[in-house]
């Protein structure tokens, strides 16, 4: 790697006057540019225009295409190794949906455009709602949503609509289990209603026990995760639907990680209500460090009226419009969501087609097995039996060597693969959480399950050598608090 150029800000290669390209003389006069002066005076008020020319790196071309070339192998990504960050199915995101959605006739349109002009965009994304009505089992989809947080929040106010609409106002209890993702109980409590947590059995699994005492006429629903955040199949869900239903209550399905299911089961089939689906996990977009994403929210029959508008209809001539309701429950996106990871999760779904969505959840349940299986002699499985898509170990099996999970995360960047999600769920205290994806080779499976063995043995021979790991990344130990307490993001 140049020495030159490695590891420098691109304003540290700046060289005043040095020039990568040139942009043809303008036509328009400094003059032009004021208000009310010349010729063809340009819209721009004066108090708009800048005072000073802006303070921009100055570099040659193959600078700067080294600089960002250099810059992008500093970065871990799927495309560069095994990623397996547990509740967030980082799978390999084929080539084609790129394209599908840098297609010009899509990149290129404007969210404003009238409905006649976009009758292409409106058929992707009434495809994909059909599409994700099929694989959830529910009556209707709206794509609006930007993000599986934000579904969330859709859904609780389809369900806080649905009984506004009954004038059955009392119900504000929203029941989350004590494993739920962090942003059930934050978007319950975003939506207005009032966060109720219901334990879980030393399997993992809701305890129904528990619940039973929870349910009575002020429940305005029940967010479960199935399967839940330690990859667990809830098995009682039809009972634990039924007595929600029986109380009055809907039953929120959180569908962020929707990977196992394809192709096994569908939320609606077992009693679910609503739901919400993460295109940027289960279909298709690359994604991390908060975006970009979508998070479809289904119906059941009866609920389609509350969905947010606009909906895109069908008219009798067969061409899409934009349709705006007054009892839908308002808008909640000004341009019908993140149309890009829309293109390219129908992409993904046209190209697998149903025989191979099939068999996605099936291989991504072998793979976790698989991984589990091999891996439970050197580290804590505290919830035997057959997982989902991913499970949690509860850190290293001897706990005398003072190794921690971190310390393991941290090892594995050694060995070029990404940290698997760490402390989290919280029902453990060394959670190390694991999702391989179906789209991993038993070779790349193997060779992980290989270094886990290496670090476990570390661990207790030399646990220095785990404890100071990473040795051999750019950036080592930074302080992760005070980054995230003082991050300095500017460049001095
Ligand atoms: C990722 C995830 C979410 C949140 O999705 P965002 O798109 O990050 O808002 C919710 N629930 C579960 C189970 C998840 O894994």
């Amino acid at each position: 790697m140049n020495r030159e150029i490695y590891g420098k800000l691109v304003f540290e290669l700046s060289r005043t006057g040095r020039r990568g390209y040139r942009l043809p003389a303008s036509h328009i006069s400094e003059n032009d540019l004021t208000e009310g002066k010349g010729e063809k005076a340009a819209a721009i008020p004066q108090r708009l225009l800048r005072g000073a020319a802006p303070e921009l790196p100055e570099c040659d071309e193959l600078t700067v295409v080294r600089h960002y070339n250099n810059m992008s192998t500093n970065n871990f990504g799927v495309d560069t190794g095994f990623y397996p960050l547990g509740s967030c199915t980082m799978k390999y995101n084929p080539k084609i949906n790129e394209e599908m959605a840098a297609h010009h006739g899509f990149a290129g349109a404007h969210p404003a455009t009238p409905d006649y002009a976009s009758q292409g965009r409106l058929r992707l994304y009434r495809e994909l709602e059909l599409a994700l009505s099929e694989i959830g089992g529910m009556a209707e989809f709206t794509l609006n949503p930007f993000a599986g947080a934000h579904g969330e929040l859709t859904g609780l106010m389809v369900i806080r609509a649905y009984h506004d609409s009954r004038g059955d106002t009392g119900r504000r209890k929203v029941i989350v289990p004590d494993s739920a993702h962090g942003t059930n109980p934050a978007s319950a409590a975003v939506a207005g209603l009032e966060v109720v947590e219901v334990k879980s059995l030393p399997d993992g699994t809701v305890d129904v026990e528990a619940l039973r005492p929870l349910l009575d006429d002020t429940v305005a629903g029940m967010m479960m995760t199935n399967p839940n955040t330690l990859g667990i199949f809830e098995r009682n869900i039809p009972e634990i639907a039924k007595m929600v239903h029986e109380a009055g209550g809907l039953m929120y399905y959180d569908g962020a990680n929707l990977n196992p299911m394809l192709g096994a089961a569908r939320p609606g089939d077992m009693g679910f209500d609503v739901m919400h689906i993460n295109l940027h996990k289960t279909f298709s977009t690359p994604h991390g460090g908060g975006g970009p994403g979508a998070g479809p929210v289904g119906v059941r029959a009866g609920l389609e009226q509350f969905l947010p508008s606009p909906r895109v209809v069908e008219r009798e001539d067969g061409s899409l419009a934009l349709q705006f309701s007054d009892d839908a429950l308002g808008s909640v996106s000004g341009t019908l969501g993140n149309f890009a990871v829309q293109a390219r999760a129908l992409a993904y779904i046209l190209s697998l087609g149903s025989e191979g969505l099939m068999e996605a959840g099936p291989l991504a349940t072998l793979n976790a097995n698989y991984v589990k299986e091999a891996l439970k002699d050197d580290y804590l499985l505290p919830i035997e039996g057959v997982c989902k898509h991913e499970f949690v170990f509860d850190g290293l099996r001897d706990k005398s060597t003072g190794v921690t999970t971190l310390n393991v995360a941290k090892r594995l960047l050694d060995h070029g693969y990404h940290a698997p999600t760490i402390y989290f769920p919280l029902l453990f205290h060394e959670s190390l959480m694991i999702e391989p994806t179906e789209t991993e080779s038993k070779e790349t499976l193997d060779d992980f399950i290989a270094v886990m063995h290496d670090i476990a043995r570390e661990a207790r021979e030399t646990p220095e050598t785990v404890i100071n790991a990473p040795h051999n990344t750019p950036v080592t130990h930074p302080d992760d608090t005070a980054a995230a307490l003082n991050p300095v993001v500017t460049f001095e």
